[in-house]
């Protein structure tokens, strides 16, 4: 547990939170300012700051416990969608620093903004860039 974190202290029990779904490792919350009725949170209960932090076996059950819920939010809302996000760094719009998936129902005409300009690659960058990720993975 880290003292400064707020899901750490919701998932030990000092703040409150509605629960979806619990286990061993994992604590699953309704996000307080959703995106969508039922926007829900999936937090470890151990403090990872991010998905660099996160262990392999804990990211392995980080998405059987998604689809687990996913699967009751798709049955409870009939949504036409949802997507999982993981947000890292401030950058990349990270306000909490304890590693979480968001999971958010979707539907076809709703307000929700999860898109990009795609941009596009010059002849052989793709490749090389391609390759230049693939020497680093370790
Ligand atoms: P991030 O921007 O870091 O990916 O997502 C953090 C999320 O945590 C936000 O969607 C925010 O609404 C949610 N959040 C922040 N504080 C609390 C809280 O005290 N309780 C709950 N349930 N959600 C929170
Ligand atoms: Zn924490």
């Amino acid at each position: 547990m880290q003292n400064d974190c707020i899901f750490c202290k919701i998932i030990a029990g000092e703040i409150p939170s509605a629960t979806i779904y619990e286990d061993e490792d994992f604590k699953v919350i309704m996000d307080i300012s959703p995106a969508a009725k039922g926007h829900a949170i999936i937090l470890p209960k151990r403090h990872f700051a991010d998905l660099y932090e996160l262990d392999e076996i804990t990211s392995l059950k980080a998405l059987a416990v998604a689809r687990k819920v996913a699967t009751a939010i798709k049955a409870e809302f009939r949504c036409d969608g949802l997507n999982l996000l993981q947000n890292n760094g401030e950058a990349a719009g990270q306000t909490v620093f304890h590693f979480h998936i968001h999971l958010i129902p979707r539907y076809r005409k709703d307000q929700v903004k999860m898109s990009w300009i795609q941009g596009e690659y010059k002849e052989g960058e793709m490749a090389s860039i391609a390759q230049a990720i693939s020497k680093r993975i370790i």
